[in-house]
């Protein structure tokens, strides 16, 4: 059942591509192999929005890749993908793949190198015996170096985990191995037409975000499609089909079971893309909120001082506005805003057992990480980041105090004072501390323009 739009009949035109995916797109065809412009940047070209980033999967091997493009670098290790790198652009170019286990398969790479303490993806032993017939991806070649795919689909250890499950596979098994039906969408460089293998085009159309197959199957073959539904579906305004929307209801429970480090970059994407209200409200309507940060929704669910927690959602609005006007949120920034109330509520309760500010502050924090480490991992260096901005915000009351200058100095500062101005919207003061800093660090930065402008 595949379904093929032809260009007078979709939106898609040459020009709304990166010229680079173009030039890859047509480099590959000249070289006799099929490649498609797939995923995301389809689906968002369909819907007149700006594609994040152009991603093309293509029959052309890894290695083949390799020797193709002088730009080319391998990564991954599980998965071995293509990027080719551009001025400022990288376009990650992937082998048709048969989907097996989809679980962890798309975690990644970053992941796996920011913490080297915790092995995300099980290495393949060394003893892992590989049929020499296959190459460098476990692809089975015929002798004319073409792909048979009546290879073993899956390479297991002895325990059933599954090493390798990248095995090469046709354009059709590459789309249906895909999460929802409107991801996995094909932009065909040779007529220009659209290949929908799985009612795509019909669910883009309506507005649905449905799995690809049975969506029991599919989350459970990887629980973090359940966070990504939630993404797409606040991101694109869209509705989470029926079916997949009662499996949610019944596998939420089993998210956790996604590594902690891959749940972090997927929640952390789901927060930053300027819906993060929205997902919010999603995730606590899907039930996925509550496994993801357990102690976190015990306590917004009790009252301080009798008073809700209505903080967390000021918080995501003012990031989601920030965003909206085209600004950053770091991570640590992000998780300051999110859980601030949360852990100057711990602060707090340090120092009432007689520790000092800063011992306080680490307290609080370890105590954060440690209640997130079997669900949500934030990686250590952003923990600290957090922390300082926490820290940041006791100094900002004396204006100057000692060495204020090493203060604006510091590389927190920026995410500090994006802190301190939300505590000063939330509650605004006579005197606007963060205004201070901010006339201060400019000082700093341009002394003359400064004293130009200013009358003292
Ligand atoms: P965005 O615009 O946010 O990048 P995207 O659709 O491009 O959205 P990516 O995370 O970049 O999402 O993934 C690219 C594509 O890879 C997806 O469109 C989907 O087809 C496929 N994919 C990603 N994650 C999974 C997963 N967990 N299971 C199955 N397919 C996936
Ligand atoms: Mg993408």
């Amino acid at each position: 059942n595949k379904l093929v739009i032809p260009r007078a009949e979709h939106s898609i035109s040459r020009s709304l591509l990166s010229p680079n995916g173009v030039k890859v797109l047509y480099k590959l065809r000249d070289h006799g192999y099929t490649a498609y412009l797939v995923g995301g940047g389809v689906r968002d070209l369909l819907l007149g929005r700006e594609p994040k980033d152009f991603d093309v999967a293509t029959d052309a091997t890894p290695t083949q890749l390799k020797k193709l493009f002088r730009n080319c670098r391998l990564i991954g290790r599980r998965f071995r993908l293509a990027h080719l790198h551009f001025q400022d652009e990288i376009i990650e170019v992937a082998t048709f793949r048969a989907g097996a286990d989809g679980s962890a398969a798309e975690a990644p790479d970053a992941v796996e190198n920011e913490l080297p303490e915790r092995s995300v993806v099980p290495e393949a032993p060394s003893d892992a015996t590989l049929d020499p017939a296959l190459d460098d991806l476990g692809t089975r070649h015929g002798r004319d170096g073409r792909h048979l795919l009546s290879g073993p689909r899956m390479l297991k250890s002895e325990d059933g985990m599954v090493l390798r499950d990248n095995i090469f596979g046709t354009p059709e098994e590459d789309a249906v191995r895909r999460d929802f039906t409107v991801n996995a969408l094909f932009y065909n460089i040779v007529d220009f037409s659209i290949i929908d293998h799985v009612g795509g085009i019909e669910d883009l159309k309506h507005g649905l975000i449905r799995t690809i197959g049975d969506p029991l199957v599919r989350f459970t073959e990887d629980p973090v499609r359940m966070i990504r539904a939630v993404r797409f579906a606040a991101m694109l305004g869209f509705n989470i089909e029926s079916q997949t929307e009662a499996a949610m209801c019944e596998l939420c429970g089993t998210i956790n079971k996604a590594t902690p480090p891959r749940l972090y970059e997927e929640v952390l994407k789901l927060l930053m893309m300027g819906a993060g209200e929205r997902t919010y409200q999603m995730l606590r309507h899907y039930g996925l909120f509550e496994p993801l940060f357990p102690h976190f929704d015990a306590w917004l669910s009790r009252e301080s001082d009798c008073y809700p927690h209505v903080r967390v959602g000021k918080a995501l609005d003012w990031i989601d506005e920030r965003i909206g006007a085209g600004g950053t949120v770091s991570a640590p920034l992000l998780i300051a805003l999110m859980f601030g109330e949360y852990l100057e509520e711990k602060v707090s309760g340090f120092r009432a057992e007689g520790f000092p500010p800063q011992q306080a502050t680490d307290a609080a924090l370890a105590e954060f990480a440690g209640e997130l480490s079997a669900t949500v991992v934030i990686p250590n260096r952003v923990l600290i980041a957090v922390r300082e901005i926490l820290s940041c915000q006791l100094r900002f009351q004396k204006t100057p105090g000692r060495n204020a200058r090493g203060v604006v100095g510091r590389h927190v500062f920026p995410d500090a004072l994006a802190y301190l101005c939300f505590l000063e919207q939330l509650n605004p003061p006579k005197r606007s501390l963060a205004d201070w800093w901010q006339r201060f660090a400019e000082e700093q930065a341009a002394p003359e323009a400064a004293a130009a402008t200013s009358p003292s």
